[in-house]
């Protein structure tokens, strides 16, 4: 992929989340792998609705450097990290969305309680353990939050949700969601129950496989 067709889809994404109030303001983040060295990301403390290709940022993947006078948004360690560990991720979005946040400041773990959620992000959604912004410790606790699922909580902060590529990563930030408004919900209604853990991971693997084939196919 090449540069500006990753800051494109960048910037479109940005916008994406901003209409679905999946973030607000210059809260949350956006960036996506152009090549093994390299992601673009979205800056630091620029509105959304203002931003141009030219504010995205390249982020080189090895060492974390930039170039211009820009600054990538204050995350975007976590970005790196999670390209340099899961190779077959693309596409990285970190928002602060309603929902996932509730759950992130009860510190509860999302249980497996809907089909889309378990096939797209994993059999459970775990949380992160509490780390402050920014910080080293926030990006090793939401790396391992993630082993093995498209998308994890981060204690009283918000979520972080991955993809193949944008559009997926897209999606498993709806499903997440919706997971988490149901949870809520299920909860006040008596308890959430859980699909039985064996069937979960069945079906999560399956959709991966899936998936997978079809992106081989697309390319
Ligand atoms: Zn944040």
């Amino acid at each position: 992929m090449g540069i500006n067709q990753a800051k494109q889809i960048v910037l479109e994404a940005g916008k994406h989340l901003l209409e679905k109030e999946f973030v607000s303001r210059t809260w949350g983040n956006v960036s996506q792998r152009v090549d093994k060295n390299t992601c673009v990301a979205t800056p630091s403390g620029r509105k959304y609705e203002e931003l141009t290709i030219n504010d995205i940022v390249a982020v080189n993947l090895a060492d974390n450097s930039y170039t211009g006078d820009i600054k990538p948004s204050s995350e975007y360690k976590l970005h790196t990290e999670v390209y340099r560990t899961r190779k077959n991720i693309n596409a990285v979005i970190h928002t602060h969305q309603m929902n996932a946040s509730t759950v992130a400041a009860a510190r509860r773990e999302v249980p497996p309680i809907l089909d889309d959620m378990v096939q797209i992000i994993g059999p459970t959604v775990r949380v992160a353990d509490y780390a402050l912004p920014s910080t080293r410790k926030i990006v090793k606790t939401t790396v391992k939050a993630l082993k093995g699922r498209q998308a994890a909580l981060m204690a009283n902060h918000g979520a972080v949700c991955i993809g193949a590529d944008m559009n997926e990563a897209f999606v498993v930030t709806e499903v997440l969601e919706k997971a988490c408004k149901a949870f809520i919900e299920a909860e006040f209604l008596g308890q959430a129950k859980e699909i039985n853990k064996f069937e979960a991971h069945f079906m999560h693997r399956y959709y991966l496989l899936k998936y997978s084939k079809k992106v081989k196919s697309n390319k």
